[in-house]
């Protein structure tokens, strides 16, 4: 996008803040990487739809949740990004009581107690899943044997010409940590983002659900490292194993790059403590998936996203 079409986006009357060479380490969990060319901050999905509107139809969109499961690479990231988290904020019972509607910018953990605190349960898992909702429906986000599709009724989207469309579970390829609409062509790939979802719970007990929830976190607490910036799992567990295990037995616990490491506390879990570069967590990724691949003959596949230019 030229000068000339980011001041016609000032024109076009939109009332959130578009941002130009946005430290992208500021809205990812790692707290490292690059810049984005532009971020926009929208007001709300009204804004967010004529904002899309605006944008020339080459121009590469990202959206952005809470960052909790990306890496933007040092040299940055081309296009404009969409944070989502401060503008898509409503959540409320909905009127038959029995399905809750919230918009993609909401805190996953949010989703968990509003729905707990009202008396529906089988959203207890998401306490743990440091996102967004909407990062929580693109990764299909899961813990302690649920995933974020089980309880979706249906989503609404959002597309580059700023149109919104309902959609139900039926209409996507979904998987483990893999969420695709299917093409209607078969082939085509849309481009679609998530605004918002109905979650169908089942009525439950308020304090049960509390009480679920907080063993849950306590049990996060004591085997992963919450106290410095990470991602979760770098990688998927391959099929009956732990990638953990894996990483451990090469003998990278609490390896070092940079200012990167692999957690002493947990082998898929990589961490900041100070000064890290995306470079640096990147280049772990590589030893691991290297040395894994070497020892046990598995390649690793990663579960965290990372995006931009070297
Ligand atoms: C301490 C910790 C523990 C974690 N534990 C778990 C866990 O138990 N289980 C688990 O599954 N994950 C876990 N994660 C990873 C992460 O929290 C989840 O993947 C989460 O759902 C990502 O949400 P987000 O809003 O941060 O997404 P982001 O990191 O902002 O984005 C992730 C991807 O989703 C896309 N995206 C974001 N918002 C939208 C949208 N509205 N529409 C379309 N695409 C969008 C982005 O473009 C990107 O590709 C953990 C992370 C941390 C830091």
């Amino acid at each position: 996008m030229n000068m000339a079409e980011t001041e016609n986006l000032v024109a076009a009357g939109l009332r959130g803040e578009l941002r130009e060479r946005e430290p992208m380490a500021r809205h990812v969990s790692w707290r490292a990487g690059g810049a984005a060319e532009r971020a926009y901050v929208p007001a709300d999905l009204g804004d967010i739809a004529a904002f899309l509107r605006t944008l020339p139809g080459t121009e590469p969109i990202h959206f952005v949740g809470l960052g909790s499961n990306l890496l933007v690479r040092d040299g940055g990231l081309r296009g404009t990004v969409v944070l989502t988290h401060r503008a898509l904020r409503g959540i409320r019972i909905e009127r038959d009581g029995g399905a809750l509607h919230a918009e993609a910018g909401v805190a996953s953990p949010k989703v968990a107690r509003f729905a707990a605190t009202h008396d529906l349960s089988g959203a207890e898992f998401l306490a743990g899943i440091p996102g967004t909702l909407g990062g929580a429906l693109a990764m299909n986000a899961g813990c302690f044997g649920s995933e974020t599709w089980e309880v979706i009724a249906e989503v609404s989207t959002v597309d580059r010409r700023g149109e919104i469309h309902r959609r139900t579970p039926g209409e996507y390829e979904i998987g483990y940590r893999h969420v695709r609409l299917k093409a209607e062509d078969g082939s085509r790939k849309a481009e679609e983002w998530f605004v918002a979802a109905r979650l169908r719970l089942v009525p439950g007990d308020k304090k049960e659900s509390l009480n679920k929830i907080k063993q849950l976190l306590n049990k996060r607490l004591a085997t992963q490292p919450l106290d410095e910036p990470n991602a979760g799992s770098v990688f998927r567990n391959p099929e009956g194993d732990y990638a953990a295990r894996l990483i451990e037995a090469c003998g990278l616990k609490g390896h070092a790059i940079g200012g990167a490491q692999i957690s002493a506390k947990h082998a898929n879990f990589i961490v900041n403590p100070g000064g890290a570069r995306a470079g640096d967590i990147e280049a772990l990724i590589e030893l691991a998936e290297r040395r894994v691949k070497e020892k046990f003959g598995i390649a690793l596949e990663r579960e965290v996203r990372i995006v931009g230019d070297a």
